[in-house]
């Protein structure tokens, strides 16, 4: 059973959490409007903006990305699964879901998972 200081914990993380995505969806904002703001200065090919443009346009996939995973994590708060790693079903370390609450694996899986998913990344840095 969970005893009620770590049910204060999880109350915790989950506020965390909340924060966590009204702060990107803020940053989310904050970009979408500069792309616009850009796109409306007439920009012409060669331009220097343009590769702030693409970072900003990475970035923003990027925090879409992560909004997916703290919304995906406030559900399994919800079902009163949080902090329970999916893959193998142990709970995941406390320092872990502190430094990062939107985690819904240990780190042993984590890592793990990331070795499977790196021979399907195509397009390496190098050939950009
Ligand atoms: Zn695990």
């Amino acid at each position: 059973m969970v005893k009620e200081k770590d049910k204060a914990k999880l109350r915790e993380r989950i506020q965390q959490l909340e924060l966590e995505r009204n702060q990107t969806m803020a940053e989310m904002e904050r970009i979408k409007a500069s792309l616009r703001y850009e796109v409306e200065q007439d920009t012409e090919e060669g331009d220097p903006d343009i590769y702030e443009r693409e970072k900003s346009l990475a970035l923003l996939q990027n925090l879409e990305h992560k909004l997916e995973s703290i919304e995906y994590a406030l559900r399994l708060a919800e079902e009163g699964v949080y902090g329970i790693c999916e893959r193998c079903g142990q709970p995941i370390d406390p320092a872990r879901l502190k430094a990062l609450p939107h985690a819904t694996h240990c780190i042993k899986c984590q890592t793990e998972l990331e070795r499977q998913a790196r021979p399907t990344l195509r397009t390496p840095l190098t050939e950009l």
